[in-house]
């Protein structure tokens, strides 16, 4: 059980609940928790449900007979506890992205995913740049021009082999792994689906999928934990609905 909310101070909440020898207001015998923090930073609170600052802490309880610490009780912890609300969480709350993470992660996810399909396309065609251009200005890329991004392309190309390799090489393989992989758990399906039907209509804005975008589209799909039926069944879907 954490500390209920209050204002009264950690010390009285942390009192008033445990007190289990029921003096008369519970404030004489009890156990006593003193918090140490052991670090801070920024997490999604799902109490209040923003981004806020936390503190990690860990505590030290004690058997307390007239306001004074007797026997220890052991430790507890560690809790995050946030700044604004001050409830406390297991550290598995850390493990949800900030709303400003979790909106960088998914502009770069979207960065990748337009690459990769551009780069595994052969040579970018101008009606793919065109797509690829509109997709990541919308994900908030407003400086993307078709020069900008056909010269990104170009110099991947020209570093990497690409556009020579007829499948989707390892290498690309691991960066929608790595863009994609510690995004998928926090999107809805709906999100998932949507980051791959963009990478589709790129694929389509040029023409049939090539077996080299259907290769990296599958990848994607892999990487964001959708069903291979599903990215089958959506890949068909994008040829019925370009945009
Ligand atoms: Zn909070």
């Amino acid at each position: 059980m954490l500390p209920d909310r209050g204002r009264k101070g950690r010390e009285s909440r942390i009192f008033g609940r445990t007190a289990p020898f029921g003096g008369r207001s519970g404030r004489l015998i009890g156990v006593r928790t003193s918090w140490t923090t052991v670090c801070d930073g920024e997490f999604f609170c799902p109490g209040c449900g923003g981004d806020r600052n936390y503190q990690r802490r860990t505590g030290r309880r004690r058997f307390v007979f007239l306001g004074v610490p007797l026997l220890s009780r052991g430790e507890t912890g560690p809790v995050v506890e946030c700044a604004a609300c001050q409830d406390h969480f297991g550290l598995e709350a850390l493990d949800h992205p900030t709303t400003v993470r979790l909106s960088t992660m998914l502009r770069d996810a979207v960065h990748t995913v337009v690459l990769a399909v551009l780069t595994t396309g052969g040579s970018a065609a101008r009606a793919a740049l065109d797509a690829a251009v509109t997709t990541l200005r919308g994900a908030g890329f407003d400086d993307c021009t078709e020069e900008r991004l056909g010269a990104l392309v170009d110099a991947l190309a020209a570093d990497t082999g690409r556009l020579a390799e007829p499948d989707c090489v390892p290498g690309l393989a691991i960066e929608l792994h790595e863009a994609l992989g510690p995004l998928a758990p926090h999107l809805a399906p709906a999100g998932r689906e949507a980051l791959l039907l963009q990478g589709a209509r790129i694929a389509l804005a040029d023409g049939p999928y090539t077996p080299a975008e259907r290769d990296v589209l599958a990848t994607a799909g892999c990487a964001l934990t959708i069903d291979p039926d599903d990215v089958a069944r959506l890949l068909v879907a994008a040829t019925r609905t370009p945009r």
